[in-house]
């Protein structure tokens, strides 16, 4: 069966779309950790970080511009937010198809849980 993120991005499962692109997708995260919480997915699959290839590198780049341009919008990104991808079972990695957490409205701590 078909990626989850992938089955989004065709709009075959309901998401609260916030941002989109030819390359990048930006949606509500369904069960929020922070005020603002938004995952920014590529349109490519990428099951993990560990499959980023040397090609990959312009779309990396532009998912990192594409959370500064939501945060800026959701008016967190003078207070500060965070930008996290997890990789892999022990970082709690639940969807393999790589997505940067952007997260916001609230003090983070460090080092993260
Ligand atoms: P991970 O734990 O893999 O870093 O993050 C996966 C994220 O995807 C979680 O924060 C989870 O709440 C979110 N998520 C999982 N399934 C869905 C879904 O069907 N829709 C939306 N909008 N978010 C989802
Ligand atoms: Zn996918």
């Amino acid at each position: 069966m078909e990626c989850l993120f992938c089955r989004i991005i065709k709009g075959d499962i309901p998401s609260k779309k916030v941002y989109e692109d030819e390359r990048v997708f930006a949606f509500e995260d369904i069960n929020p950790q922070a005020p603002v919480h938004i995952l920014i997915i590529p349109k490519k699959h990428i099951s993990t970080t560990l499959e980023i290839k040397n090609e990959d590198h312009e779309l990396i780049g532009c998912m990192l511009q594409v959370g500064n341009k939501i945060a800026k919008e959701k008016e967190i990104a003078e207070r500060g937010f965070r930008l996290v991808m997890n990789c892999n079972r022990e970082s709690g990695q639940t969807v393999f198809h790589i997505h940067l957490h952007l997260l916001g409205g609230r003090i983070m701590h460090w080092p993260p849980g």
